[in-house]
């Protein structure tokens, strides 16, 4: 008894750490200025509470002096000159990314999905050669996100200017992402192209980064009809 009531105030002393620092209730006092500008910023990327922010901030302060300036060059750098593909919408240093670019990539599938995250897992399969569609989001009308906040008008113009012969849909499988693949699905209707999903290796409610690349790669290769999923 004695051994349970040790473990349970452990687990309740790490959660209250963990729930306080995340939430940035943490109380420090700061014997520099400099130092608590720093743990402010640090601390407003998510995940980062106050403890993690000062833990990392004291681990520059260790390293030497180049480090924090390549860190800080890196992301000024990525922020002043990052660009969006001018046609799928996926984060490039160029006007039209490495993928639409590629002369030996199939123009006329393309593959709709939520964000860079998913384009790179997809790429690391190996097992597709058509183009992404990076729509920036999902339908969310509790987080306010509607269809006019994402790249779906674009999307929809290039099924309307004859370019794409198959869409295929590979947001993950929660209400989000079948709203946002019901939505698009309802307006492209008409044009008539093959539209399809990635078959259900990818288990339902998780999202497209995580899955690994041989269940992702099949997952592409055995994709079905898109009306096939909604009536299923
Ligand atoms: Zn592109």
């Amino acid at each position: 008894m004695k051994d349970f009531n040790v473990i349970g105030y452990c687990f309740y002393g790490f959660f209250y750490v963990f729930l306080f620092d995340c939430c940035n209730f943490v109380v420090m006092d700061f014997s520099s200025k400099l130092l608590e500008n720093a743990v402010n910023e640090v601390s407003r990327l998510p995940g980062i509470g106050k403890r993690t922010a000062l833990r990392l901030v004291l681990h520059l302060l260790k390293q030497p002096k180049e480090h924090t300036k390549f860190l800080t060059e890196a992301l000024t750098q990525l922020r002043g000159e990052v660009k969006s593909c001018k046609k799928c919408h996926n984060i490039s240093d160029t006007e039209l990314c490495d993928i639409c670019s590629n002369m030996n990539r199939n123009a006329e599938v393309v593959c709709v999905v939520e964000d860079i995250r998913d384009v790179m897992a997809i790429e690391s399969t190996a097992q597709y050669r058509g183009l992404y569609h990076v729509l920036g989001g999902k339908i969310s009308p509790i987080e306010g996100v509607g269809p006019q906040n994402l790249h779906i008008e674009s999307l929809i113009e290039k099924v309307k200017q004859g370019e794409i012969k198959e869409l295929i849909f590979a947001l993950s499988s929660t209400m989000e992402g079948d709203t946002t693949n019901f939505y698009i699905y309802k307006q492209i209707e008409a044009y008539k192209i093959t539209t399809s999903t990635i078959a259900r290796g990818i288990s339902v409610g998780d999202e497209l980064e995580y899955a690994d690349e041989v269940t992702l790669g099949r997952s592409i290769l055995n994709r079905i009809p898109f009306i096939q999923s909604i009536r299923g």
